[in-house]
Parts: C-alpha cells; structure tokens; sequence
C-alpha cells in the first residue's frame, strides 16, 4: 500500500513534463506568422524608395539609436513599439501603414496587422535590395523568385501594374 502512494507522484511528474513540451510546441506554432505576398496598401509607398535613410538614423522623436522602423510613405524613422512606439504612433495619426524594420528589414503592414514578403512582392523589393546593401553592404541573396513573381502578379491583377 505503501508502495503505490510512493510511485504516483513520480508518475504525476512525468505527465506535467510531457504536457508542458506539448505546450511550447503548440504556442510556438500558432505564434508564427507567414509573410503575407500580397498587400492592398502598397499604394501608399513613397515614389522614391531609392533613396532612404541609412539603417544607423535614430528615431526623428525620441532619437532612439538603433532598430528603427523606417516609414516607406514619407521616409521617416521611428523607434518600435518595444521601445516608445513612435512607428505605431505615426501610423496611426498618418495612416502610412507600411513599415521596413531596420533590425531585420523586415516589412510590416500595420492595417494589414502582417508582415510582408519583400522579395515576393514587386513594388518592396527595390527597398528591401536598397536597405539590404545599405546595411550590409552587399545585395541579398535571391531565392527562387521567377515563379513567385509570375504567381504574384496574377493575384495582384490590375493593382499591380507589371
Ligand atoms: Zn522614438
Ligand atoms: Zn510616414
Ligand atoms: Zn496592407
């Protein structure tokens, strides 16, 4: 009798574990989020996205130094929403809602609440290959983007253009 209530909480350990790994892969998964090959709003993008502000340029309101967001509608650079939120703050008194990160360059489109793929998506990719070379120096590698390019400009039809 003894033995038995002696060699369940051993058993009762081993299932916390097993639910707590079960846990973290299910949070883990359902937390990822696909860039987004289409976005309405690219209408919105600045004519010129050749020339921008170097990654380096601090937040233009709190001068915040580094892992900006640089505003792809009027070129502006403001500090995330982990640091004072002045990107969120100028979308929502502007509405520019697309955003490059110069931490990782990724784009975010914040009334499409996703990230967008810059290589897949033809109006970003000049942008994405002017901030990449700005800071690293080189160009980025390519993926496969021929087939990409033809399937995204289906789906964008008119609004695309090209
Ligand atoms: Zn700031
Ligand atoms: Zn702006
Ligand atoms: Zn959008």
């Amino acid at each position: 009798m003894a033995d038995e209530a002696s060699s369940s909480p051993a058993e009762e350990q081993e299932c916390h574990q097993i639910e707590g790994e079960a846990e973290l892969f299910y949070g883990a998964e359902s937390g990822w989020v696909e860039a987004r090959t289409s976005c309405e709003h690219l209408s919105s993008l600045s004519s010129d996205l050749l020339h921008v502000p170097t990654p380096d340029t601090p937040c233009n309101r709190c001068h915040h130094p580094t892992e900006n967001w640089l505003c792809l509608c009027c070129k502006d650079v403001l500090c995330s929403r982990f640091v004072n939120k002045h990107m969120l703050e100028h979308y929502q008194e502007t509405k520019h809602c697309l955003a490059l990160s110069y931490s990782d360059l990724s784009v975010w489109c914040f009334s499409c609440d996703a990230y967008l793929d810059a290589q897949v998506i033809l109006q970003l990719r000049s942008v994405y290959e002017t901030t990449h070379l700005l800071k690293f120096g080189v160009p980025p590698p390519f993926r496969t983007v021929e087939c990409w390019q033809i399937c995204d400009s289906r789906m964008n039809g008119s609004s695309s253009g090209c």
